[in-house]
């Protein structure tokens, strides 16, 4: 059955489906980057909300200002906006056909621009990676950065997502309409306050009347999101045709367990997520800092070291006692001594159900796609636990271990090195450890501290004699 609102009553009865009257459902929500992730986690929330009967008025309005984003739009257009989202596990899966989603702005800033402008539209949510933040070093905004820069000299025509905040903001100052709350969705230490700061330094940058205002009147809550969630491919759209009987042009697939702990700052209001389990906190960053060093820092340490063993999918690599014992290890010895207590968490505990859900034989998360973007990746999930490491003298063998392992992978990449920086990370690669911590870009400061600079020339030295299983059992067989 193809997908859309006119075959939802023939969609066969094992496929759960909107209880509520689409046609009822208000625009409150604007979310630029509906990726899978998107889909699989905020647009799941809220339908299961809008199945209670509940945020009718919060549906959300799709964005994206990437050309790969026409053809999502496309797809989801021709089957008006709807998503099958199926939870799979080792022993069985379960499918949702959800209808949060209403409408998305064609895939041109200028529309975005006025759907934002729109008074209705109270949060304006993200996901846009861990590079769509323009951070530099030390998370300095790259201003200089010629999309941020472009922006800048054109406030009325912008075209980064920044550049559209702030427009869209101005407006609403201007019509004096109140303004949204702008929520990131994004892997980032700080993620509201990271957005904020961009906002606020492009704002300044245009207008610092303009920049106060929003700096007063505009909220970025900090939030921690949670659902691994696999690139969509044809191995997904067959799942759902064969196991469920539904043609979904752009389905997504991913694991039961969802998780979001969202500071509680919406002065435009919000939709009642704590009834669909989401956490609301007056402070989310130990939550953060946990996920980021433990769940997202294992994902990073995990794809180079299977990638250049041969692994191409994260639960055959978790299958090799090698590497499930190496990253156990690496975060039971070094990071997790670094992380603040938090009240109720288990530190340890956390860590076996992320393995675990690793594990999940079902959801064939892919190495290559843990593997991409590694030099935003890295200075998020590795470097902050390495800073703190050091600066309390504690070990760090098995955190140079792993950059040296990455550093190997962008020497001879076995797999497309997907990043940015690919060609500038594979020419330091090249020239060995030194000029490779040497990429300010990537290691800021950290990359001169002695101490790091010889164990990582240590271990790299020991990956050339040794290769990286021998190395990683090696860090599994010395007492810590
Ligand atoms: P995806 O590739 O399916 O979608 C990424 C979206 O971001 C696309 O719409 C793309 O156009 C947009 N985008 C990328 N760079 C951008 C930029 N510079 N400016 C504006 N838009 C940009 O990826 P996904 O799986 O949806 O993941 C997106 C993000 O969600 C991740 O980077 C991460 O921060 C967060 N996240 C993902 C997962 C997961 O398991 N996939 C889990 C938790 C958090």
């Amino acid at each position: 059955i193809p997908l859309s609102l006119a075959t939802l009553a023939d969609v066969p009865a094992d496929v759960a489906r909107p209880t509520y009257d689409r046609s009822n459902l208000r625009a409150g929500i604007l979310h630029i980057g509906v990726g899978n992730f998107h889909r699989s986690h905020m647009a799941v929330y809220l339908d299961r909300l809008m199945n209670m009967g509940l945020a009718h008025d919060w549906a959300i309005v799709g964005a994206g200002l990437r050309a790969g984003d026409a053809d999502m739009r496309d797809r989801l257009a021709a089957q008006d906006w709807l998503t099958t989202v199926v939870d799979r596990d080792g022993t069985g899966e379960s499918a949702r056909i959800t209808g949060a989603m209403v409408d998305y702005c064609p895939v041109d800033p200028a529309a975005i621009l006025a759907a934002m402008s729109d008074p209705l539209i109270r949060i304006v949510s993200l996901t846009v990676t861990e590079g769509g933040y323009f951070l530099g070093r030390g998370g300095a905004v790259r201003l200089d950065d010629p999309a941020l820069h472009a922006d800048i000299a054109n406030p009325d025509a912008p075209k980064t997502v920044f550049g559209l905040i702030i427009a869209a903001l101005r407006q609403r100052r201007d019509a004096g309409q109140p303004a949204f709350t702008v929520l990131s969705c994004d892997n980032v230490q700080g993620n509201g306050d990271i957005t904020r700061r961009v906002t606020l330094a492009v704002a300044e940058a245009q207008d610092p009347e303009l920049a106060g205002w929003i700096a007063a009147h505009v909220a970025f809550p900090n939030g921690m999101v949670d659902c691994i969630t696999p690139r969509s491919g044809p191995r997904e759209l067959a799942l759902v045709q064969d196991c469920f009987g539904v043609r979904d042009a752009a389905p997504v697939v991913c694991e039961p367990f969802r998780q979001w702990v969202i500071e509680d700052h919406f002065p435009a209001g919000r939709p009642p997520l704590e009834k669909v389990g989401v956490t609301f906190v007056d402070d989310v960053k130990t939550h953060e800092i946990m996920k980021l060093r433990l769940l997202n820092a294992s994902h990073a340490s995990l794809c180079y070291a299977a990638a250049l063993m041969g692994y191409a999918h994260v639960d055959q690599a978790m299958a090799d006692p090698v590497l499930s014992g190496w990253l156990k290890a690496l975060p039971t010895r070094e990071t997790i001594p670094t992380l603040e207590p938090i009240e109720s968490v288990d530190y340890a505990a956390y860590l076996d159900s992320v393995l675990h859900r690793f594990g999940n034989p079902a959801i064939a998360d892919t190495i290559a796609r843990l593997a991409q973007d590694g030099s935003d990746r890295q200075p998020q999930f590795i470097l902050p636990t390495l800073r703190d490491a050091l600066a309390r003298d504690l070990p760090i063998d098995g955190l140079a271990l792993e950059l040296a392992i990455w550093m190997q992978f962008c020497s001879a990449p076995p797999i497309p090195l997907e990043d940015p920086m690919a060609a500038a990370l594979q020419a330091a690669a090249q020239s060995g450890p030194q000029a490779f911590l040497g990429q300010t870009a990537v290691f800021g400061h950290l990359g001169q501290n002695p101490r790091l600079r010889a164990a990582v020339a240590a271990a790299y030295e020991g990956l050339q004699q040794e290769g990286v299983e021998a190395m990683l059992s090696r860090y599994l067989t010395t007492a810590p």
